[in-house]
């Protein structure tokens, strides 16, 4: 019915991590739910599917899932901890309007190489912060950058 469902099962399998009902829906929230989710958005969306989750379940699992590398934490200064379903190095976009957290799909030679200046690498906190072209496009403001530049 559901193929995601079975491609969530396979990458807990490949981990080996045992396969429990909670895990999967957990790790299938992150990957292809919310992609940058709180600990509270997990659990209040999973509690309305899985009464008897809870938040000592969701951090465990988590951890689980962060020492097998499926899933990455994103710190960000004053917010709660997000918890990345890409887990592969990349640089978000942070907008201080909806709050939305994006992924940039932009290239980066340093984390290519995994080195920087000489130094190696071995954890990565990197963001922009700003306005995303959502609520750009909501304010008008990208219509008035084109005016401008069509003149
Ligand atoms: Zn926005
Ligand atoms: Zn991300």
């Amino acid at each position: 019915m559901n193929t995601n469902l079975e491609e969530i099962k396979n990458l807990l399998k490949k981990k080996k991590i045992k396969l429990t009902y909670q895990r999967i829906k957990i790790l299938d929230y992150i990957k292809n739910r919310k992609k940058h989710s709180t600990v509270e958005m997990i659990y209040n969306d999973l509690l309305k599917e899985i009464p008897t989750i809870s938040k000592t379940t969701i951090y465990n699992t988590l951890d689980v899932f962060i020492k097998k590398r499926l899933i990455v934490p994103v710190s960000i200064p004053g917010k709660d901890t997000r918890f990345d379903g890409n887990p592969s190095w990349h640089h978000h976009f942070i907008c201080e309007k909806c709050g939305r957290i994006i992924d940039l799909d932009i290239r980066c030679e340093y984390l290519e190489k995994g080195m920087v200046e000489g130094h190696r690498i071995k954890e990565f906190y990197s963001y922009f912060k700003g306005i995303c072209k959502d609520c750009l496009e909501k304010d008008g403001e990208v219509k008035c950058k084109f005016l401008t530049e069509k003149r």
